[in-house]
């Protein structure tokens, strides 16, 4: 559900959401930017305050993170990233395990199950957030999706991966997809993975841009961990700029089918 106006807004001069945004330099192809756009305009609109931390191996790690993206990347920036995300995993698993709503596409999607083997046989180690593993074929899978979700409903997106993703027993998919679309490994119709607060998927795109219960979904839960809850504070102009955003991301919905 969107959420609505809190008519019980909250006096608190401390509206501030940390959004840590991981290996902006390597990870970050097919428009996964955007989704970082699109969490600090809907933060600003409900009248919260996004403070935006960039993290890139070797930096220092943020003291407070209340929401994580990351994005995809080609198999290169994986392997840059690969040694530094394991020095990393502790934190990533703790903040994850507490309900800190992450957002990771493809290539740090498939850094977060527990390995990526990819197609030249390089063996990257993962985090195990995700209960999955992902082997690199030497055909891609590529195309726009649609996929169902329980939670968001139907879900749309653009894929373009050579690892093929395999979810192990007990482990959640964010959604399945249609019968055009590849998913996870072409072969499951699942796509995406869920744990706690967390999801991963194979959809650029952006993501969030095109679907905003999705960043509603980060956004209040972000929110709600902090402040005990989500209190919009806006204006009528932000209201109508959150429906316009709504309306836009419903034209690019229309348009999405195969
Ligand atoms: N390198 C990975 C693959 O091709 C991830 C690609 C991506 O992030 N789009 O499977």
């Amino acid at each position: 559900m969107r959420p609505t106006e809190d008519e019980h807004v909250t006096s608190t001069a401390d509206r501030a959401v940390d959004v840590l945004f991981l290996y902006s330099k390597d990870m970050n192809i097919y428009g996964d930017f955007g989704n970082l756009l699109t969490i600090r305009r809907r933060l600003a609109l409900y009248g919260y305050d996004a403070r935006l931390h960039f993290y890139n191996p070797g930096d220092d790690w943020p003291d407070h993170v209340d929401l994580i993206l990351g994005g995809g990347g080609q198999d290169l920036g994986q392997k840059m990233i690969c040694e530094d995300l394991s020095a990393r995993a502790d934190s990533l698993r703790s903040l994850v395990r507490a309900g800190t709503p992450a957002l990771v596409v493809c290539g740090l999607y498939q850094l977060f199950g527990h390995f990526f083997e990819s197609i030249d046989g390089t063996r990257m180690e993962g985090i195990g957030i995700f209960d999955a593993y992902t082997i690199g074929q030497a055909d891609r899978l590529i195309g726009n999706v649609v996929e169902q979700s329980s939670q968001f409903g139907e879900i749309i997106g653009y894929e373009n991966h050579s690892g093929q993703t395999f979810l192990e027993e007990g482990a959640t998919p964010l959604g399945e997809v249609d019968r055009e679309s590849m998913g996870n490994n072409g072969v499951d119709r699942t796509e995406g993975a869920r744990a706690f607060n967390a999801i991963g998927t194979y959809l650029h795109g952006s993501l969030l841009p095109k679907n905003p219960l999705v960043a509603d979904f980060l956004i209040r839960t972000a929110i709600e961990r902090r402040y005990g809850r989500f209190a919009p504070k806006q204006i009528e102009e932000q209201r109508r700029e959150l429906q316009l955003l709504d309306d836009l991301a419903q034209r690019a919905r229309s348009v999405a089918a195969h």
